[in-house]
């Protein structure tokens, strides 16, 4: 078959980023399907507990991964997402909106997604104002009343983020008090320009040609309060539904062995897509480069 791929990586956060590193160093003929380059990792402002560095923003310790990548000739397409999957007998087929794909093997190291509000006017204001990004949309709203919607750790990273950016943070958090790192929590709570809104609902987003207010009920009513941007750090859901045959838990995650073998020969997955433990950049590192690894023995042996 002329156009036969080893391995397709599915991804390019820290997870597809290493398994190309490895399957690169292992001269695999191999293809990487990506929505964005960094995924995640690339949203974190913070990041102090990736080996090696004390201190990196995300951004730039994904343009470490994507300049340590880049020594290598690959086959990268970004802006290329996977739209499905199947397994004719001793190949995957994968497909995107720009082509059908075939290789000997897949990774699936699609990561996790925002979780969305579900509430009138989100669709019609999302990035007029109402975004899923504190890291990267943050510093366009220097000076500004700004809400973040959560209370986990997500939520505090974003809202540590907005503190020295906007005029005023309200956190408003559906539980009864935050939860989160206590750390994060307590800077969080100490900060002069934060107002935490503790046992609240999100009811809509309101807006002219931009948000100009969020509406949200607690105990004592509705009340709508006027912001010019909020964001919404309400989880995480994995991007898993193009994986076809491929199990998956309750939570939609894929379910993984210790070598990263899903239920289907030839088909593996790493990173947060997974049901691994705990949801980490260097954990998802390590994963991509066991896939990879497995993956190449998987390719020889089926040879
Ligand atoms: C705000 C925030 C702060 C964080 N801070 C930290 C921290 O300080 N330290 C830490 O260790 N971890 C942190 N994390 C967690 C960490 O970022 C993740 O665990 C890690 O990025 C997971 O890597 P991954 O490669 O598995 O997935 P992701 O980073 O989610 O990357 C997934 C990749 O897959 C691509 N993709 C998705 N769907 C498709 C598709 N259908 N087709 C093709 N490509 C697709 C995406 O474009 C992306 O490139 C943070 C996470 C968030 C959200």
């Amino acid at each position: 078959m002329a156009n036969l791929y080893d391995l397709i990586i599915v991804g390019a956060g820290p997870a597809g980023i290493t398994a190309a590193v490895y399957a690169a160093r292992k001269r695999m003929k191999f293809l990487v399907l990506t929505g964005d380059i960094g995924g995640q990792a690339a949203w974190s402002g913070d990041i102090e507990n990736y080996t090696g560095y004390q201190f990196v923003t995300g951004p730039d310790l994904v343009s470490k991964f994507e300049e340590h990548m880049r020594r290598y000739a690959i086959d990268f397409h970004e802006n290329e997402e996977v739209m499905g999957i199947s397994k004719p007998i001793g190949l995957v087929k994968v497909n995107t909106r720009k082509g059908e794909y075939t290789a000997r093997a897949i990774i699936i190291a699609s990561g996790k997604m925002s979780r969305e509000l579900g509430v009138p006017g989100e669709k019609e204001f999302k990035n007029k104002g109402l975004t899923y990004c504190a890291t990267c949309d943050g510093p366009l709203f220097s000076g500004k009343d700004v809400a973040v919607v959560g209370g986990g750790n997500s939520a505090l990273d974003a809202a540590l983020g907005l503190i020295r950016i906007a005029k005023s943070v309200y956190v408003v958090n559906n539980t009864v008090r935050l939860g989160g790192d206590a750390v994060m929590r307590e800077k969080v709570e100490k900060a002069p320009n934060v107002k935490v809104i503790n046992e609240a609902k999100v009811t809509g987003i309101a807006g002219d040609k931009m948000v100009t207010a969020i509406k949200v009920r607690t105990a004592s009513g509705e009340e709508s309060i006027a912001v010019q941007g909020i964001f919404v750090e309400i989880g995480l859901i994995p991007n898993s539904s193009f994986a076809g045959p491929v199990e998956r838990n309750e939570r939609g995650e894929i379910k993984v062995n210790c070598k990263n073998e899903t239920n289907i020969p030839g088909i593996f997955a790493a990173g947060d897509v997974t049901d691994v433990s705990e949801k980490q950049i260097i954990i998802a590192a390590g994963e991509g480069s066991k896939a990879a690894l497995s993956a190449f023995k998987y390719i020889n042996q089926s040879r």
